[in-house]
């Protein structure tokens, strides 16, 4: 079975297609630039790729030359598109609305486009994305959409309501929704596995660390609690987003400033964060490298995250009243060992040892970094959206067919 994974933006388009036999990638790429002028970045598995300029005024003509570079040319990898059994939509915000993967009906687009509301920069693209893929996509192969948000929505009210009046709430669906909530279940699944555990008996704090970041309070295998809230601007200091802040700091320097509301949240989720702390970069690497020569502002900002992350760790644990396992994901936690290290420093108290041999210099693998006689189990888990997502719409799919 091969399966085609979506994600989309306002003006991009990345692909993966799967072979769900062997869960390889076929081919990957992406079409950028939409509604600009067009480019298309493609490789196939055999090497084979294309990279060119191209016209592409909507999605429909990204989807398009999609499906011509899968099928035609020096890096096809189908005869025809009908060898694909589904395709796979990565979308952001399914709010309340949508707690599971669901089949994609024009009711469901039209849901998911009627949400855009609550996530302005994405829903409204995915639904033009989901249109567009109808109109160019064979009408019997299915497809699937997959929520960021839907992994949490087991999170008690306690945990996903905000203390502002009731009404923000039941009027205009203000709570606490959190995200990458795909990456959450693929890490904490793919942990109990490397642990040999069941993850109905694991407490798991999971720290998907890398432009955008976020903490999640696993517990059975559920979403507890996590620090991304109503929007991706909340919980640690991120590349460009603050991360929590008192929100009078806000409105008091929006009046200093004399700055709109979406001046203001431009300002948060633009110009903060490592970026705005720093002076220098909003990216890891460049904040790093200037800490190292002694930049104050770089080490400053190395250092909030650091604790920020501690903070959310022995909060979580409090939350799930116990604590077996740590993880560390994405291109910050799974490429940054001084982060790690720095992170795992000083928690004895809550049972955290890490192995400093076993972390140094590890990049990108499953790994258990966590001294033998460490109570909490430390772990570099490789996360891989695409393919969870790949494993859901193929589990919706055999269902119907059964
Ligand atoms: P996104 O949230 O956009 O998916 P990624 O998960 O790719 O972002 O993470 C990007 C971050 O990972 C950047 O801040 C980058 O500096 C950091 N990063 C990537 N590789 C390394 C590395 N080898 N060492 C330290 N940080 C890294």
């Amino acid at each position: 079975m091969k399966i085609l994974v979506i994600n989309a933006g306002s003006s991009s388009l990345k692909y993966q297609l799967i072979n769900m036999e062997d869960e390889s990638v076929i081919a990957k790429g992406n079409c950028d630039r939409i509604g600009i002028d067009g480019h298309i970045k493609h490789t196939a598995y055999t090497g084979a790729t294309v990279d060119m300029d191209c016209t592409f005024p909507t999605h429909t003509e990204a989807f398009e030359k999609l499906v011509e570079v899968l099928t035609t040319g020096d890096a096809k990898v189908l005869d025809s598109m009908s060898e694909v059994s589904a395709v796979g939509h990565r979308i952001v915000q399914g709010a309340e609305v949508f707690d599971k993967t669901t089949l994609v009906t024009d009711e469901v687009i039209q849901k998911i486009d009627d949400l855009a509301e609550l996530a302005p920069v994405h829903n409204h693209p995915h639904a033009l994305a989901l249109w567009a893929c109808k109109k160019v996509i064979p009408e019997t192969t299915p497809q699937v959409v997959v929520f960021d948000t839907a992994f949490h929505q087991t999170m008690p009210e306690k945990a996903y309501m905000f203390g502002m009046p009731y009404e923000c709430y039941e009027k205009y669906h203000v709570r606490k929704y959190g995200f990458h909530g795909t990456s959450h279940r693929f890490v904490s699944m793919a942990l109990a596995e490397a642990m040999g555990k069941d993850i109905k008996d694991l407490k798991i704090v999971s720290c998907h660390l890398g432009n955008g970041s976020s903490i999640t309070a696993v517990d059975g295998g559920k979403s507890v609690d996590t620090s991304m809230g109503f929007t991706p601007l909340d919980g640690v200091i991120m590349g460009t987003r603050s991360g929590c802040v008192d929100p009078s700091a806000v409105t008091f320097v929006a009046n200093k400033l004399g700055m709109t509301p979406s001046e203001t949240s431009d300002y948060l989720n633009k110009k903060s964060g490592f970026l705005g702390i720093s002076g220098i970069s909003s990216d890891n690497r460049d904040i790093s490298a200037a800490a190292a020569e002694g930049n104050k502002r770089a080490i400053l900002a190395g250092e909030m995250l650091r604790y920020e992350i501690k903070k959310y760790i022995g909060s979580y644990a409090a939350a799930m009243n116990g604590l077996d396992a740590v993880l560390f994901t994405g291109g910050i936690g799974e490429n940054s060992d001084d982060l790690r290290a720095d992170v795992c420093r000083n928690m004895e108290v809550l049972g955290i040892k890490l192995d400093e041999n076993a972390n140094a210099g590890l990049r990108g693998k499953l790994a258990k970094i966590s001294a033998p006689d460490s109570k909490v189990e430390v772990w570099v888990v490789p996360t891989n959206e695409e393919l969870l997502i790949a494993r859901d719409t193929r589990d919706l799919v055999e269902g119907l067919n059964k």
